[in-house]
């Protein structure tokens, strides 16, 4: 077990839940397949137990640390870790273009922000080769579901859209001090490579994979309708690509999705 003192009590606030067994950080280590060329950026690095495993693993480390009373008692142990530069920061607002394309990403996320850091990370998908991240469990079966899953919704539609994603294991509460109420999972993401997409068509694809799944119960059809769609455009769309005018958002691949709204928007893929 990694010792847990002399540090402050975790603040609940932040999601401080540390890893406190050494075999999942090695399992996350391997899982990352972190090679000494690499530059790894790792969010909220805590009291450490990740990073100096990262350490030993990477050329480069960036640990980005919200609390400044745990970056103060990480950079006690800079000598321990001259590869490992300790910033002290919010990683939803940290800038990110200084990071070589290719960084890989490893974190433990803190649960309260995991959803939008991990969109700030597909965000930026062309400055990382892959990312491998703790989540709750829950987030990450809906990360991975397909159609016709239960779990299968908005969440997994962006996310698939832009990156492979890959259940690596589970991981128990009793892993982490202080002990979490749910399950966790590591997750990989591999960011696709796709065509160069504005905002507005991104922010399109966004609004309709919403709409969709806006009201789960009706059909696409109906859906999108009652989220201002014409419900004429919808159904010939539907029909030009081979899809049933009564499929629902779940049962609609994200391939699917994607024809759909090149479709709707005029440019049919
Ligand atoms: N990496 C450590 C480990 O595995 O033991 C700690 C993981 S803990 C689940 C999440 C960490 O993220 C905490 O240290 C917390 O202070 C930090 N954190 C929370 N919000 C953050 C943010 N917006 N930016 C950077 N770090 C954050």
């Amino acid at each position: 077990m990694v010792p847990d003192h002399p540090f402050p009590p975790a603040n609940k606030r932040l999601g401080q839940h540390f890893l406190i067994d050494p075999n999942i950080i090695r399992k996350i280590v391997t899982a990352a397949a972190v090679t000494p060329d690499d530059t790894v950026l790792e969010i909220g690095p805590g009291r450490g137990a990740l990073t100096a495993a990262l350490s030993k693993a990477a050329r480069r480390v960036v640990a980005v640390e919200i609390d400044p009373l745990l970056h103060r008692l990480l950079q006690d142990r800079q000598t321990e870790w001259p590869n490992v530069e300790l910033i002290c920061a919010d990683a939803l607002k940290y800038p990110t273009d200084g990071f070589p394309t290719g960084t890989a990403v490893v974190a433990n996320l803190p649960y309260y922000a995991s959803t939008p850091l991990l969109f700030r990370l597909l965000e930026q998908r062309t400055r990382w080769s892959r990312m491998v991240l703790m989540l709750q469990e829950e987030v990450v079966d809906r990360l991975i579901a397909g159609p016709g899953r239960p779990d299968y919704g908005v969440l997994s539609v962006m996310a698939q859209h832009v990156a492979e994603m890959t259940k690596e294991f589970y991981v128990s509460p009793h892993c982490f001090r202080p002990k979490p109420d749910v399950g966790s999972a590591v997750v990989s993401v591999r960011p696709k490579t796709l065509p160069d997409r504005s905002v507005e068509e991104e922010s399109r694809f966004g609004a309709l994979v919403r709409g969709a799944f806006a009201h789960r119960r009706k059909t696409l059809v109906n859906s999108l309708r009652d989220e201002a769609y014409d419900q004429k455009s919808v159904t010939a769309a539907l029909d030009a690509l081979g899809i049933s005018v009564t499929a629902r958002a779940e049962n609609l691949s994200v391939a699917q999705f994607v024809s759909l709204e090149a479709r709707l928007s005029g440019s049919p893929s």
